[in-house]
């Protein structure tokens, strides 16, 4: 039987826990990424506070570019932690325009 998986249950260091916290739409920055870029390491997705990283599953043989990851926007807080932690600096957070 297939595990259930509960974006944005998380239990973080802070002790609380982060209950399908949607975002709002306060959010002023996007983490945006550069798939070329991205190697599918996770280390991103170890990082966010809100467990909203997904790794993709990839064949090898794809080409580079591929998404290797899916970030889901409606948990995303814009923290900027996923882009701070990322060693191939993948990550870009984007200004979103009003
Ligand atoms: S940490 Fe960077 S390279 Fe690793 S999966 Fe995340 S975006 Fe990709
Ligand atoms: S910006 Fe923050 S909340 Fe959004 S995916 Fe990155 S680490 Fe997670």
């Amino acid at each position: 039987m297939a595990k259930e998986y509960i974006r944005g249950a998380g239990i973080h260091a802070s002790g609380t826990i982060a209950l399908a916290n949607k975002t709002g739409n306060w959010r002023l920055v996007d983490p945006t990424v550069q798939n070329e870029l991205c190697n599918g390491c996770k280390i991103c997705s170890q990082f966010c506070p809100d467990d909203c990283i997904e790794r993709l599953v990839v064949d090898k043989s794809s080409p580079a570019g591929t998404p290797r990851i899916m970030i889901d926007m409606e948990y995303c807080k814009g923290c900027g932690i996923c882009a701070q932690e990322c060693p191939k600096k993948a990550i870009t957070m984007v200004k979103i325009e009003a």
